[in-house]
């Protein structure tokens, strides 16, 4: 059984615009490769990937 990637975040440096990003699955979709290239949708800064903290899993499990 393939393992779900865990999610992620995606922050803007510039004006700190932030997304949580969930893969469904493992297996890339066009969909997913898109969510992998993001830029920000406030300024068109290409926005970095960064590790879930506690506070945004529990946003998580509260805002799905
Ligand atoms: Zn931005």
């Amino acid at each position: 059984m393939p393992v779900a990637p865990r999610p992620y975040k995606l922050v803007c440096p510039k004006c700190g615009f932030t997304k949580i990003v969930r893969l469904e699955s493992d297996a890339l979709s066009g969909k997913d490769l898109l969510q992998l290239s993001v830029v920000c949708p406030r300024c068109g800064t290409a926005m970095n990937k960064e590790a879930l903290n506690r506070f945004d899993r529990f946003m998580e499990k509260w805002f799905k």
